[in-house]
């Protein structure tokens, strides 16, 4: 707040010791203003700005007293200005720069001030006069990022000082080229101004961004500028400098913020896409989220906000989608460390709390994904429960159709199974299970679904298997539990196995019948001496 109190200070101080009478009362303003505008900056540590307009001030200061007391100017009282000048030069070359296209429609202010200072009635000023169309030139592309990278306040401020400044001092140089300076000229008001605006500008560049107060401080500035140089006895090219500038820096100014306005309504729309993209990321009872396709969904809805995301990996166990670059962006979930990665650095902020709440996201929905993995799945031997069944078989059943590839259903039991319990123990017999559950899944596809159906029974669904392809699976399964021991079991286990299907199913109810079938094949390899496939 202290810069706009020192503005608004300055403001009240020109407006109360401005009465027109007063040749010179206003003239003590423009060095007082420099003069304080420099020493709150150096107090900012705004070493090169602050050096500048306080010796701006100095200068205004020594001219003033020796207009007062009408000494004529000497070229000793001009190393003020001139080191004014070169500190402002500095500190504005210092300002990173984009290139000029909007901005160049200030330039005709430029080629304006060259003209007056090729006038020849002008004596020193002329340096004074050249100097401000290369700060003008310098100025240029410091206010492009305006229109190419967003609205900053700052750097608007700090853009009508140096128009209110450079625009004073053409306007004063035309007067005195002219028929002679008229004595309480408010060309006075725009130094002040200009003065007050740069403090203010360089004040606010590392402050916070204030949408409404900037745009509207600084369209005040630039009206002020017509405002003051339009009445008589002012000559029309000083009119025209000033309506010029006034005119394009304030359409500028009104067209910067509707850019920065349209900013902020497309990034709003990005913001509703990118959320509902996250709401979207649920596992659903039917559908279950494999932690990869949370991933996917996941950078899918980061692209939304950030185009420039092309992969996404959360470290430690659940891997990566998309590519590995340079640019990493790191996401908060704790525990694991997790990245997003950008194809080039974004050219704009990362905006706030998007990476928090992609991270808390990706988070919750990976646990739900957990949580509906364990309500699946059986917990000894890692296949799916009954539960699972009926969650992955529409899956099955639609891929099949689709593509028009038999499903083979089998049903397995392990041949006396009571033996081991009572013989071994439980746990040994948990241990056979395991094994099985191992080999199982070992044995078949990914389409393919591997279920623990019932305490030592077990249920396969043989995507794209005919018969006969399903009877090879099985005998190898069950040629690989024979060969394999679980201590401390001396013999050699075996499995029993019926098969049906074997054709393109056509509903759920196909395949119950299908399972029906399974099971009674089962019983006849039971019942024929255990130990062997059959087919229905
Ligand atoms: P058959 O050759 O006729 O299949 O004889 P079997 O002894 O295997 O008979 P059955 O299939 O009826 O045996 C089922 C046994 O499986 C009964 C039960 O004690 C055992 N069982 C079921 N679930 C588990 C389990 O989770 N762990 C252990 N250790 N045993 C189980
Ligand atoms: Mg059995
Ligand atoms: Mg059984």
């Amino acid at each position: 707040m202290v810069p706009y109190g020192l503005g608004l200070l300055a403001l009240l101080l020109f407006l109360g010791v401005f009465p027109p009478t007063a040749p010179w009362s206003d003239r003590f303003l423009v060095p007082l203003v420099a003069l304080g505008g420099g020493l709150f900056l150096l107090g900012q540590r705004q070493a090169g700005w602050g050096l500048g307009l306080l010796l701006l001030g100095l200068g205004d200061l020594a001219w003033t007293w020796e207009e007062v007391r009408g000494l004529p100017r000497g070229l000793g009282l001009e190393f003020p200005y001139l080191f004014g000048y070169a500190a402002l030069t500095w500190s504005l070359l210092r300002l990173p720069p984009s290139p000029p296209r909007l901005s160049l429609l200030l330039l005709p202010l430029g080629l304006w001030g060259l003209a007056i200072a090729l006038r020849p009635g002008l004596g020193l000023d002329r340096i004074y006069i050249l100097w401000d169309a290369l700060l003008l030139l310098l100025l240029l592309p410091r206010l492009e990022p305006l229109f190419s990278h967003g609205f900053q306040g700052g750097r608007a401020l700090l853009g009508v000082g140096f128009l209110l400044f450079l625009v004073g001092d053409m306007a004063y140089a035309f007067l005195a080229a002219g028929e002679g300076y008229p004595t309480g000229h408010p060309v006075h008001l725009l130094w002040t101004l200009g003065y007050a605006f740069l403090t203010l500008g360089v004040a606010e560049a590392q402050g916070a961004n204030r949408p409404f107060l900037h745009p509207a401080l600084a369209l005040g500035g630039l009206f002020l500028m017509p405002a003051a140089l339009t009445q008589e006895p002012t000559p029309w090219g000083v009119r025209f400098l000033a309506l010029y500038g006034g005119l394009v820096g304030g359409l500028g100014l009104l067209y910067a913020v509707h850019l920065e306005w349209r900013r902020t309504e497309e990034q709003g729309k990005r913001w509703t896409r990118f959320l509902e993209a996250l709401a979207r990321l649920s596992p659903s009872v039917t559908q279950t989220l494999s932690p990869e396709a949370v991933l996917l969904g996941a950078l899918e809805a980061a692209r939304h906000l950030l185009p420039q995301a092309v992969g996404l990996e959360v470290r430690g166990r659940r891997g990566l989608v998309g590519e590995r670059t340079p640019h990493s962006l790191p996401i908060p979930l704790n525990g694991d460390s997790a990245y997003l990665f950008l194809k080039e650095p974004s050219p704009e902020s990362i905006p706030p709390g998007f990476l928090s709440l992609l991270g808390e996201r990706i988070k919750q929905v990976l646990k739900q994904v957990e949580w509906g993995t364990l309500a699946l799945t059986d917990p000894l031997t890692g296949l799916l429960n009954r539960r699972g069944l009926e969650a992955e078989l529409p899956k099955l059943l639609a891929l099949a159709r689709r593509y028009q590839a038999p499903v083979s259903v089998v049903l397995l039991d392990i041949d006396h199974f009571k033996r081991v319990n009572d013989t071994y123990g439980h746990p040994v017999g948990d241990e056979v299970l395991k094994l099985l559950g191992r080999i199982l899944q070992a044995s078949t596809r990914r389409e393919d679904l591997a279920v623990r159906y019932g305490g030592e029974e077990f249920l396969l669904l043989l995507y794209g298997a005919d018969r006969q392809a399903a009877k090879e699976v099985v005998e190898r399964i069950r040629y690989r539990f024979r060969t394999q021991r679980v201590e401390p079991i001396p013999y050699p286990l075996t499995l029993s196995a019926g098969i049906a299907g074997g054709e393109v199913p056509e509903g759920e109810e196909v395949l119950e019948e299908w399972i029906l079938r399974a099971d009674y094949a089962l019983l006849r390899a039971k019942e024929t001496g255990r130990d062997r496939v059959t087919l229905a």
